[in-house]
């Protein structure tokens, strides 16, 4: 009898320590993924990009799409501090400095003042820093990352500001307003002297894997994947990466498909279908790089929803799909936010734009700054 009590006890004792143990082990495995922090950052901007744009580009590409690899998702609200409905101005600079502003602002608070903007904090911090968009450079989103204007519209001074930076890759077009300006600066000379390896052809920039690059691969805006661009994102931002990486302090980069947003205003489904088919293949390039790294946070989320669009019916098979549009402008709705990479698990539920802004400044250590949630 009382061998047997014994037994009993040492039983519940054992239990008792592998119990225990085991929420040790468990304890010490949620802390230690919470603790793991990216050394870098890519964050892909799908201009107008909602979730019917997302699911348009899936449906047309028969099921298929990188984004499909992401567990971590989200969603933000994009409004504005002046409108429901946000611009690109107002909805970049909101994840470039935390600062809801209004419609229109570029790296400029509600007063027009200017806000440091998470790619010049990272500069400061010793990170390297790299811009990609199809658009020009100094198209609204790619610009409120690393200008401060009170207008969009004025891309000369845009491109001025970028001078005023030390960026040390940026792809995309714009070149005129580097180089054909009202006040004779000729910028693509300042860059050179800055010691920038100054390109125009896609060919000569995916060649560059070192050093500063100024890659200006089109007089203004690129044209439309339907209209003959071809790979140019995927390979702006492989380009990019190459270069970036060589920092081992870390990186951060955003890359910006901008005519998913263009062809919600055209009203044109296939034409925001193939865009966000393409921006999946630049998705695609920076994953295969955040898997072979590991600590590369990857964020793909958009500005705004563009067109209002709605798919009324589809098919995975045919990859075809029966749309409608409620506007040619932006519509207010929430955007998703993906997140892949270590600390992507902060980007899930309902957020504000600007909170995107803090999550990644706290997971890269910059500029001590809190997220800032506005109401
Ligand atoms: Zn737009």
């Amino acid at each position: 009898m009382k061998f047997r009590k014994i037994c009993k006890l040492l039983s519940l004792v054992m239990i008792l320590a592998l119990i225990c143990m085991n929420g040790l082990a468990q304890k010490r495995k949620t802390r230690s993924s919470l603790e793991k922090l990216p050394n870098n950052i890519i964050l892909m901007i799908g201009d107008g990009m909602g979730v019917a744009q997302v699911y348009s580009g899936l449906t047309v590409n028969h099921g298929q799409l990188n984004l499909t690899g992401f567990k971590s998702i989200g969603f933000s609200k994009t409004y504005s501090a002046t409108d429901y409905t946000t611009d690109s101005g107002a909805g970049a600079t909101a994840l470039s400095t935390g600062n809801k502003t209004y419609n229109y602002a570029i790296g400029v608070d509600k007063d027009s003042v200017p806000c440091k903007t998470i790619l010049e904090y990272a500069e400061e911090a010793g990170l390297s820093t790299g811009l990609v968009s199809t658009s020009s450079i100094t198209h609204a989103t790619p610009a409120a990352f690393i200008a401060h204007q009170p207008f969009r519209d004025d891309y000369e001074a845009i491109a001025a500001d970028f001078l005023k930076t030390d960026i040390d890759v940026f792809i995309g077009g714009g070149r005129q307003f580097f180089s054909q300006r009202k006040d004779q600066r000729d910028l693509l000379k300042e860059l050179r002297q800055k010691g920038y390896q100054v390109v125009f052809s896609m060919d000569s920039i995916q060649n560059i894997r070192q050093g500063k690059l100024a890659g200006l691969n089109a007089p203004d805006h690129n044209p439309a994947v339907v209209q003959g661009r071809g790979d140019m994102l995927p390979r702006a931002a492989e380009t990019a990466i190459n270069i970036l990486s060589n920092n081992k302090k870390g990186f951060f980069l955003m890359v910006e498909g901008s005519h998913i947003d263009w062809g919600g205003h055209a009203n044109n489904a296939d034409y925001v279908a193939r865009e966000v088919i393409d921006f999946d293949n630049a998705i695609g390039k920076a994953m295969e790089f955040a898997q072979k790294d590991g600590n590369t946070l990857v964020i793909v989320t958009a500005d705004h929803e563009t067109g209002g669009l709605v798919l009324l019916d589809g098919s995975f098979e045919k990859g075809t799909i029966v749309a409608k549009f409620a506007t040619t402008s932006h519509s207010g709705t929430m955007v998703p936010v993906f997140a892949w990479g270590p600390g992507a698990e902060n980007f899930q539920g309902i957020q504000e734009n600007t909170e995107i802004f803090g999550k990644m400044m706290s997971l890269l250590k910059l500029g001590g700054v809190t997220p800032n949630p506005q109401e």
